[in-house]
């Protein structure tokens, strides 16, 4: 199984108050008007990695706490991110995605411990996390998911 890949990383602030894991999906099918991350529109701004060279990169960081999948859109590929979010049993998964919690499947769900959901807006940017005021942050606890958007 392979995915597009643009990068993997270390990442002080995408998880507030860990140190994460980024693993940024090249490819995304959303277009949203204000995107920040063009460049990761096209799937080939990515190189193709197979599932188990990403979870070798993933491991590799020891010291982070948390792994964040973003980009580009990760649920564009959404097999390879529901199969690589059920490998990972040490580390928090967190997601951002420019789709809505509503429209993600109960089966990619059920695999993470965060997500970050909505497109980046210009007109509703805040100085704060996350960036706009639209996108909305939901949180396991246990079996059951919590909004923290105030
Ligand atoms: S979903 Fe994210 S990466 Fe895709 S266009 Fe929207 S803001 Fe950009």
């Amino acid at each position: 199984m392979n995915a597009y890949i643009a990068r993997i990383c270390t990442s002080f602030i995408d998880v507030p108050g860990k140190i994460a894991v980024a693993v940024y999906f090249a490819g995304c099918s959303l277009r949203c008007k204000d995107c920040q991350n063009k460049e990761l529109w096209d799937p080939h701004s990515g190189i193709l990695m197979t599932l188990d060279t990403v979870d070798q990169q993933i491991n590799a960081h020891q010291l982070a706490d948390s792994v964040v999948f973003l980009g580009g859109e990760p649920t564009d590929q959404m097999p390879f991110l529901k199969t690589l979010c059920q490998k990972i049993r040490d580390k928090e998964r967190v997601l951002y995605t420019g789709r809505e919690f509503e429209e993600l499947p109960p089966s990619l769900i059920e695999h993470l411990d965060m997500i970050i959901c909505g497109p980046y807006r210009s007109d509703l940017h805040i100085d704060s996390w996350p960036a706009s005021k639209n996108q909305r942050v939901f949180v396991k606890k246990g079996s059951l998911w919590k909004s923290q958007t105030t």
